[in-house]
């Protein structure tokens, strides 16, 4: 399918940040998007335009029903110049999950990642030249059929928007997070939707959320419905690190969402670089093996912040659980540095990990 391209003129641009700035994380935004409708069955009218409002109908399907899915994608800028994004084909795969999970249509890949790399193209300014930023993208598709019966939407947008962002850590890789072990709310049951990025997950994570900062912790980690096992952190997934130094997460099932950093880190584990597994995790066994001090670190990981290490526990009844010495573990802070050395090109990658933005235009 031709990407159509209507560009804002020169003169009308805003200029991109300069390389010192502060830029935080996911709040700036670039001067174009990329759109394309979906109706009658296919996917039409492919187009890079000036970034700036969608018009919906009131009775738009999104709105009421919240038939709405997205991605989290990072690109940087290597020292040669050029740009690469991240594993971009597997979060078209996994936005295609989605989809399926929510009656939503799928995209080809090829197409995903030529709307993705052509809106990256025109915006290449943006992307940050700093250590440790980034320009974050966030595609996403949303149902705006007016109708209100509660169906699958006849009709879509998918969007692409980018977001030059800094390092997720300002100062470094330094601030270790508390998190709250919730029997009371949980994230997702076997048979819903917990395997798909879908908007509605977020809003019925907001009061958990809430609830955890009340209590001076960053987030809740969820466990199964039934109170055994370990799941998933409300945005990330869940990690620990024992004695012997391996990685191990919480074995994926279809309440726990397929991180893209999770399943990296198990690849370099079969690439023989570092320890890791995925294992079922009973909380009871967990808590008890990082009271005795086999369990040495723990945190979460995901795509904005790659690892947020994880200094305590604390349980509904108020006990505080620590882990290891409360500092950031070596085991963590050598794999966060790894792992961002291969996405800011100062070591070679696994095969097929970046993708190189050509240039199109
Ligand atoms: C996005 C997300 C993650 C992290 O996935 P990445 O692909 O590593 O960014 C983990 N858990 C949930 C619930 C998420 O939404």
């Amino acid at each position: 399918m031709r990407i159509d391209y209507q560009l804002l003129p020169e003169s009308e641009r805003k200029m991109p940040p300069s390389s010192g700035e502060n830029l935080g994380f996911g709040t700036r935004r670039t001067n174009h998007m990329f759109l394309m409708n979906y109706a009658d069955g296919e996917w039409r009218n492919p187009r890079i335009v000036p970034y700036g409002p969608i018009s919906l109908m009131p009775g738009a399907m999104c709105l009421h029903y919240g038939q709405t899915l997205f991605e989290g994608i990072k690109a940087f800028r290597h020292a040669d110049g050029e740009i690469y994004t991240f594993r971009p084909d597997k979060n078209a795969e996994r936005s295609n999950l989605s989809a399926k999970i929510l009656c939503m249509p799928s995209i080809p890949v090829p197409l995903y990642l030529e709307a993705l790399h052509r809106l990256i193209d025109v915006e290449r300014e943006w992307c940050p030249t700093l250590p440790e930023s980034s320009l974050y993208i966030r595609p996403f598709m949303f149902a705006t059929q007016d109708a209100l019966g509660v169906k699958p939407s006849k009709e879509y947008i998918f969007c692409i928007m980018l977001s030059p962002s800094g390092p997720y850590y300002p100062g470094g890789f330094s601030k270790a997070i508390r998190l709250l072990v919730t029997k009371t709310f949980h994230r997702a049951v076997s048979g819903g939707t917990g395997e798909a990025k879908a908007g509605g997950n977020y809003a019925a994570s907001l009061r958990a959320a809430e609830h955890a900062y009340a209590q001076n912790a960053a987030q809740v980690l969820y466990l199964s419905a039934d109170n055994s096992q370990i799941e998933e952190v409300g945005s990330m997934n869940h990690f620990h690190v024992r004695k012997d130094g391996s990685f191990v997460i919480p074995a994926f099932t279809d309440t726990i969402l397929r991180s893209i950093t999770a399943l990296s880190v198990l690849e370099l584990g079969r690439l023989g670089l570092i320890k890791a597994r995925e294992e079922s995790i009973k909380i009871d066994d967990f808590l008890k093996d990082v009271a005795s001090g086999e369990i040495i670190e723990a945190g979460g990981f995901g795509t904005a912040a790659v690892i947020s290490p994880v200094n305590e526990y604390l349980l509904e009844d108020g006990t505080v659980i620590k882990v290891g010495t409360g500092e950031i573990g070596a085991h963590s802070r050598a794999l966060y540095e790894l792992y961002s050395a291969f996405q800011t090109g100062l070591q070679p990658a696994p095969s097929g990990w970046l993708h190189k933005v050509e240039h199109y235009v």
